[in-house]
């Protein structure tokens, strides 16, 4: 047995470790659950030995300190933690000391609950109502400046609607939501990188990139819950402040909601806890805020966690059970996907048979092996993970490995150099044409009444092995299917129909070119305009598109020429699938919708991420490559050849002059 002195230093070395990793990393390599143990083992350590408490433990500060890869700043009002209950008992004794602490009855007070968004903290700074600094939350007094990242996310206003303050520094949580996570994830996947373990982390590393053109990329979203200084205005209550925030064009949540009595208050926390799977965005609990921001004054706050507030947080769920096999998919792109068939066992209420497990590395670095007893557990997300292998392990179990061969095809398995996922080479492997199919019918086309389900019973029997196949199922052979009446068959084959409206972006993402994501769809639908000015397009005409390079110019071109490829193509078109742009591919409006700049040079008043983040937000595209279509070239120090081809070209050249007058800036 340790002491308790060496356990309590033990602990923290690791709570440091691993909130270096998150944090700092974006890279947890352990879940929240099993964090949160170690974290309240070391609280009551330093609760029963007081001795014990030492200026640099984990619990003696939040967050982590900032990143060296970006520039620090002090925040205006320190950004804190919440402390955490986990049962009724907790939120009511902390309701009945906080009306001792101010003397009031607990009648007197009133609440404010909102959901606990798990994403990453960030501050707005707003001078005369106009954006002018974003932070991450570090370490409570400085974050990091990453304002160029933050204008790029369309709900956060550059500009306050309405009359402004002199200052206002407002904070929320910047997320991804589930579905936009998911077609991340895919994209991820397609690119042969890393998928990222769950939104909050993508979230937090899309915030923290060095190129703004990134981040702006990345399907994020901002809910702001607060604010923690201003001048020019007073608030009386939370409440009220959120309302005035929502008027002033904030995205405030619109689940928030002002309780009278703290027993309310237990109920709905019982609440959320089922509701929570219905948003389209993980919650880690819910946060209870005491309304009257006098009160909140009053009660001030205890190591950098306010009195006044409560992070009510649901123990995750979990079970064990054994795990029967692991499978490996494979998905539209080729890439292995290993998954956990479990016993079924009941988990808060569902009953799980299956689980993910990531990839190869984090199956072997738990060492969960096949016949293991292992922890499963659902946590904000609905879709269950396998925590880990209880230990020992069964008799007779081995370390697992990726299998040699595809599990469908029989093509040798490869791993391409400085990918982290293994791959299926081939390009007929049939079971790329099952996770096409359902890949549109789910993230590409969200055809109602058809799922992944459904998808693979016509795929077994034959009726549908392609797209177009999808497209010519008739009302007919589904009914002669099990389970299907005339009104449920006629509501599928009628959705199926519709779906060949969808943007043709979304068509793009779905045809399954390697590198075409959600996002490069969307900018291969606006730039081209057609199918056939993309059947048409060099490399070189590629690369003049938003955010694509000559990798993925090379791999899109390759997978136009290829002739089964064209043909498919041809035959949507006869089907009457939407092949050109339409209103639904129309990027965001702004006064410089529609402009196309190209940058060069060295600039003195911008790096050039921040001119292509500001150009950005106005509606122009920055792009690579000078084209007749550029309406301008934006030449700094020291210009390369774009501006000489610009030239040529007849393409407008601006200086940084211009580009101020240009930004309003
Ligand atoms: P916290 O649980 O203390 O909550 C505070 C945060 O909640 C705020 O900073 C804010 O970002 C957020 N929030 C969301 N919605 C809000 C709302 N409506 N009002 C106010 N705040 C809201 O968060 P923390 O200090 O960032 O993190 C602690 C947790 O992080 C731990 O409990 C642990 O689960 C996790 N963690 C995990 C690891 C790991 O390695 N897995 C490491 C470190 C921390």
């Amino acid at each position: 047995m340790s002491t308790p002195a060496a356990r309590a230093a033990e602990l923290r070395e690791l709570l440091s470790r691993w909130s270096y990793e998150y944090y700092v990393l974006d890279s947890p390599t352990i879940d929240d659950a099993a964090y949160d143990r170690h974290y309240d083992e070391l609280v009551a350590l330093e609760t029963a030995h007081p001795d014990l408490v030492v200026s640099e433990s984990p619990t003696q500060r939040i967050g982590s300190t900032p990143s060296e890869r970006f520039t620090k700043v002090e925040h205006v009002a320190a950004m804190g933690s919440l402390e955490k209950v986990t049962t009724d008992e907790a939120l009511f004794r902390w309701a009945e000391d906080a009306a001792k602490r101010l003397e009031v009855d607990p009648t007197e007070l009133s609440y404010v609950l909102e959901p606990k968004i798990d994403g990453s903290a960030i501050s707005l700074l707003y001078d005369d109502g106009v954006l002018v600094r974003g932070a991450t939350r570090g370490d409570g007094a400085r974050g990091e400046d990453v304002t160029a990242n933050l204008r790029t996310i369309e709900a956060i206003p550059l500009r306050m609607l309405g009359d402004a303050p002199s200052v206002l520094e407002v904070r929320g949580e910047v997320y991804m939501p589930l579905s936009g996570f998911h077609a991340f994830n895919e994209r991820l996947e397609a690119e042969g990188k890393k998928v990222a373990p769950n939104p909050r982390n993508a979230a937090a590393g899309s915030l923290r990139q060095l190129n703004p053109e990134i981040t702006r990329q990345r399907p994020l979203s901002i809910w702001i819950y607060g604010s923690g200084y201003g001048e020019g205005v007073t608030f009386e209550s939370h409440w009220g402040m959120l309302q005035w925030l929502k008027e002033h064009g904030f995205r405030t949540n619109e689940h928030a909601e002002r309780i009278a009595t703290i027993e309310e208050v237990a109920a709905r926390c019982a609440e959320w806890e089922h509701r929570r799977v219905d948003l389209d965005y993980e919650i880690d609990g819910v946060v209870i805020k005491i309304d009257s921001l006098d009160y909140q004054r009053q009660l001030g706050a205890l190591h950098d966690r306010p009195r006044w507030a409560r992070a009510y947080k649901w123990a995750p769920m979990t079970a064990q059970t054994t795990l029967l096999k692991i499978h490996v998919r494979v998905g539209r792109t080729g890439a292995l996907n290993p998954w956990a068939q479990l016993a079924p066992v009941e988990v808060g209420g569902v009953t799980v048979s299956s689980a993910t497990l990531h990839n190869e590395e984090d199956i072997n670095r738990k060492d969960i092996r096949e016949g293991d007893t292992v922890v499963v557990q659902r946590a904000g997300d609905v879709i269950p993970q396998v925590v880990g292998p209880v230990l020992p392990h069964a008799p007779g179990t081995v370390p697992f490995a990726m299998p040699s061969h595809c599990p469908l095809c029989e093509a040798e398995i490869i791993k391409p150099e400085g990918e982290a996922q293994h791959r299926c080479p081939n390009r007929a492997c049939p079971s790329r044409g099952l996770e096409a199919l359902i890949n549109w019918v789910g993230a590409a086309a969200d055809i109602e009444g058809v799922g992944e389900q459904l998808v693979r019973r016509l795929w077994e029997l034959g009726l549908v092995r392609s797209l177009p196949d999808l497209y010519r199922l008739t009302l007919e052979q589904l009914l002669d299917l099990d389970g299907f009446q005339e009104k449920s068959a006629t509501n599928v084959i009628t959705s199926i129909a519709q779906s060949k409206e969808i943007s043709f972006g979304r068509v793009l993402f779905g045809l399954n070119i390697p590198e075409v994501g959600w996002v490069t769809g969307q900018n291969l639908a606006r730039h081209f305009g057609t199918i056939d000015a993309l059947l048409a397009a060099s490399m070189d005409d590629l690369m003049t598109c938003e955010g694509i390079g000559p990798d993925r110019a090379e791999a899109i071109a390759e997978w136009f020429a290829d002739e089964p490829n064209r043909s498919l193509i041809e035959e949507l078109r006869e089907l009457g699938v939407r092949l050109q742009a339409s209103e639904a591919d129309r990027p965001k409006e702004g006064p410089l919708t529609g402009m196309q700049y190209v940058i060069t040079g060295t600039l003195e008043g911008w790096t050039r991420d921040q001119a292509k983040a500001a150009l950005e937000a106005l509606g122009a595209k920055v792009v690579d490559s000078v084209s007749k279509k550029t309406t301008g070239v934006i030449v700094g120090e020291s210009p390369g050849s774009k501006a000489a081809k610009a030239e040529k070209l007849g393409v407008p050249i601006l200086s940084e002059p211009d580009l101020k007058v240009l930004l309003g800036a």
